[in-house]
């Protein structure tokens, strides 16, 4: 049984499923929200999204019981800062929130607990200027979506970030069976910034009419082994999602490489978001 405790922030999307993931681990975990109704149904969420892990032998039959149990839900950020061991981040992405929740967080929380954030794309080293005790204890810890399946976990190393804290991170990382890799506190980090430009890239190629957007996935399936076209990709991540990558990128970088390709844009303001909109590049039913 792990003997650290885990403290989510936001039981949204991403909190709800690394509250989860941290369940199956064997860890207590706290769920904090500022909204009642979000953490009734992330008790729902992790129930369901335990009880599939079960079906489909991921995890042991007897998990459901205990992980219940070790779950506790909060509305009182001061219960939430009662952590001892990591606390995530996973509020909406706002600067302003996220760094009243970090200097609150620093301040109530013990100071040998970490205090990580799953930001997509704000600096860690301006979310760790605003707290007010142990700046060394902020640090990126990036999952992906979904959690239980995405095996890769981001690790930003703000510049205040202590070598213990990345050490810790790392450790917690791999016991909730995810592979860290290590990143500067760069826009975009690693894999939005090296996949979000490939995807812009391709939307210019489609606008320019170089080729159908058929083609064009089918080129980087068969062509660079990608389990997914990068318009299909674009669909599923979301074109405002892509949209706000590059805009980090350009506006991180200065660097024109970075410009988000005009039709992206044209597509967002029209509301064809992708999946999520039921329709993007490609149509889709109602989701
Ligand atoms: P979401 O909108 O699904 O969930 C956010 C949750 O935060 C909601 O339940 C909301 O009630 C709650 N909330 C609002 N204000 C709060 C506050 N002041 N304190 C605590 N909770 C508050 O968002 P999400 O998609 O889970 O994203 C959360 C974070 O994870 C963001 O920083 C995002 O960039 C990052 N992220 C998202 C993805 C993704 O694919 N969705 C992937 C990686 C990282």
């Amino acid at each position: 049984m792990a003997e650290q405790q885990i403290g989510v922030v936001g039981a949204g999307t991403m909190g709800q499923a690394i509250a989860q993931t941290a369940l199956a681990a064997g860890f207590p975990v706290t769920l904090y929200d500022v909204a009642d109704g979000a953490l009734e149904q992330a008790r729902q969420r992790t129930e369901a999204g335990l009880q599939r892990l079960i079906d489909k032998e991921k995890l042991p039959a007897d998990t459901l019981p205990g992980a219940l149990e070790r779950m506790n839900t909060t509305t009182d950020l001061g219960a939430l800062a009662q952590v001892q061991g990591t606390i995530i981040e996973a509020a909406p992405e706002s600067l302003s929130l996220k760094t009243e929740l970090f200097a609150e967080l620093s301040a109530k929380a013990p100071r040998e607990t970490i205090l990580a954030s799953n930001t997509s794309s704000i600096s860690l080293t301006r979310l760790a200027g605003a707290v007010h005790e142990g700046a060394d204890r902020v640090v990126g810890l990036h999952f992906f979506n979904p959690v239980p399946i995405m095996k890769l976990v981001e690790i930003i190393r703000a510049e205040q970030t202590a070598d213990t804290t990345v050490e810790r991170v790392d450790a917690l990382a791999r016991t909730l069976g995810k592979t860290p890799v290590a990143i500067g506190d760069t826009p975009g980090f690693a894999v939005n910034r090296l996949l979000v430009p490939m995807i812009n890239e391709a939307i210019f190629l489609y606008q320019e009419g170089g080729a159908s957007r058929e083609d064009i996935d089918t080129a980087m399936k068969l062509g660079a082994g990608h389990p997914m076209g990068p318009l299909t990709l674009a669909d599923t991540i979301g074109l405002d999602v892509c949209l706000s990558i590059m805009e980090v990128l350009h506006e991180g970088f200065g660097d024109s490489k970075y410009r988000p390709c005009p039709l992206l844009r044209r597509m967002v303001d029209a509301g064809y978001l992708g999946r999520k909109s039921g329709r993007g590049f490609y149509t889709y039913d109602a989701a």
